[in-house]
């Protein structure tokens, strides 16, 4: 019964979009970029649970880098370092894919693994001007073998 269930849910990837299981923007938890890392910053971090978190210039949309928990590691919180100085350093590149890439798509590029295990879902906005990208969540491997296995993971 369960194989069976996985069997058509790795078939089904190929009808579902990243869009269709994606965290929406508004409920990622993210920085911007001139957060000082200091005790109340970083408990926040901690307390969020999420091994990885999307930093963010000016607008929510505009995602420049990803903090990793484990650039963390080195940072006393007495120092109040700024994000902006860990991210400089770190420099993790981010992913975009469009919101309309297939499931089994992602997956493929989530196994090459080059380019990490979360990518940032883009809406293209056709307007009179040039066409604009408008980020409107992430997608992470999780989300895609959720979809896979059809059922949840419980996180640790
Ligand atoms: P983690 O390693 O942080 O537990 P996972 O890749 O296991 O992250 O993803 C677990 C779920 O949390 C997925 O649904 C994913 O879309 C979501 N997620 C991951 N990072 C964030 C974040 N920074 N803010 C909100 N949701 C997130």
């Amino acid at each position: 019964k369960e194989e069976v269930n996985i069997i058509s849910g790795a078939l089904d990837l190929r009808k579902k979009k990243v869009s269709d299981v994606m965290t929406k923007l508004k409920d990622c938890f993210m920085l911007p970029i001139n957060s000082i890392l200091d005790f109340e910053t970083m408990s926040e971090i901690v307390k969020s649970g999420y091994s990885r978190i999307p930093v963010y210039e000016g607008t929510r949309g505009n995602i420049v880098t990803v903090l990793f928990i484990k650039d963390l590691a080195f940072v006393d919180p007495d120092d109040n370092t700024p994000l902006r100085t860990l991210c400089q350093y770190y420099q993790n590149p981010c992913n975009f894919v469009f919101e309309d890439i297939t499931l089994d798509v992602m997956l493929k590029q989530f196994k090459e693994g080059h380019k990490g295990h979360m990518a940032f879902v883009q809406r293209i906005e056709e307007g009179d001007g040039d066409p604009v990208y408008e980020t409107v969540g992430l997608v992470t491997l999780e989300d895609v073998i959720e979809e896979m296995i059809q059922a949840e993971i419980v996180d640790e």
